[in-house]
């Protein structure tokens, strides 16, 4: 694990104690800028990704930029990756402040519910919906340690039942899915200090989101940002769009 070397005092530091984030899926993409944009808030961020190497790339990448974050693997499908690292963060930071659920495949848009690859549908619901669950199940044991946590589940208004579009079936499915579990977990957590919510980034510049998005990755970091960020006695159990709750 890369060190982190210790900095001046932050809003995010607490008695003297930085707080920890871990980001999924932050080699590129929405997850590169959150992963970016809580180290300048001053907590201490590691930085994951499928592979070792696409997570070192992008810390160095940061690194040039004066930020450090430590790299590690991370596969949110693999419940021995998932394991291993919670074991590692566990000995190596002993808490775990803030779980940013970003990593999400399978934007399906040329597929439609009645003719739609089941493999497809049961892959992306393994990335988007049981990845983020298996995280949960990992890692809130450490913030409760502490009576504090802040998960942020990287959602989609195509996850809404209000999105009229047909296309994208198992990707919307998973979101919506997605969207419950937040839910349940809010409603599990209530009262524990853990802060549980959803945010839909808007159309983002991304591999996702391709070239014509409106928005800048560093735009749609922003509310995921703020949900990690909310204060104590924050809302809970709500999905998100520019810091705004917006309706399932
Ligand atoms: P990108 O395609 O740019 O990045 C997706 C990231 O998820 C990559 O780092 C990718 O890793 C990672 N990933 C995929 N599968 C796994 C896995 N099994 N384990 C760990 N990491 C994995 O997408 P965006 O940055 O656009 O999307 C980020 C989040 O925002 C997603 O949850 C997406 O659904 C959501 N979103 C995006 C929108 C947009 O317009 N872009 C709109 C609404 C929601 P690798 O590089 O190895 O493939």
């Amino acid at each position: 694990m890369t060190t982190v070397r210790p900095r001046k005092s932050t809003p995010a530091e607490t008695e003297g104690t930085r707080r920890v984030a871990l980001v999924t899926g932050a080699n590129r993409g929405i997850g590169l800028a959150v992963a970016c944009a809580l180290a300048e808030h001053g907590l201490t961020v590691l930085l994951t990704a499928r592979t070792l190497a696409a997570a070192e790339s992008a810390a160095a990448d940061l690194g040039a930029r004066g930020l450090r974050v430590a790299p590690h693997q991370l596969d949110v499908t693999d419940q021995r990756s998932v394991d291993r690292l919670r074991r590692l963060v566990e000995a190596e930071c002993g808490r775990l402040d803030v779980l940013i659920n970003n990593a999400g495949a399978y934007y399906d848009d040329a597929q439609h519910a009645t003719t739609a690859d089941l493999a497809i549908v049961h892959a992306a619901l393994d990335v988007n919906l049981i990845g983020p669950w298996r995280m949960c199940q990992a890692f809130v044991p450490l913030m409760r340690r502490h009576r504090y946590g802040r998960i942020v589940n990287v959602s989609s208004g195509a996850g809404t039942f209000r999105d009229p579009d047909a296309e994208a079936p198992a990707y919307s499915v998973s979101k919506a899915a997605l969207n419950m579990l937040t839910v349940k977990l809010a409603a599990d957590l209530r009262s524990t200090g853990i802060l549980v919510n959803a945010a839909c980034p808007g159309w983002v510049r991304t591999d996702m989101g391709g070239p014509n998005a409106d928005r800048s990755p560093e735009e749609g970091a922003d509310t995921p940002v703020w949900l990690a960020t909310l204060p104590d006695g924050g809302p809970t159990g709500g999905l998100f769009r520019d810091r705004r709750p917006i309706p399932w």
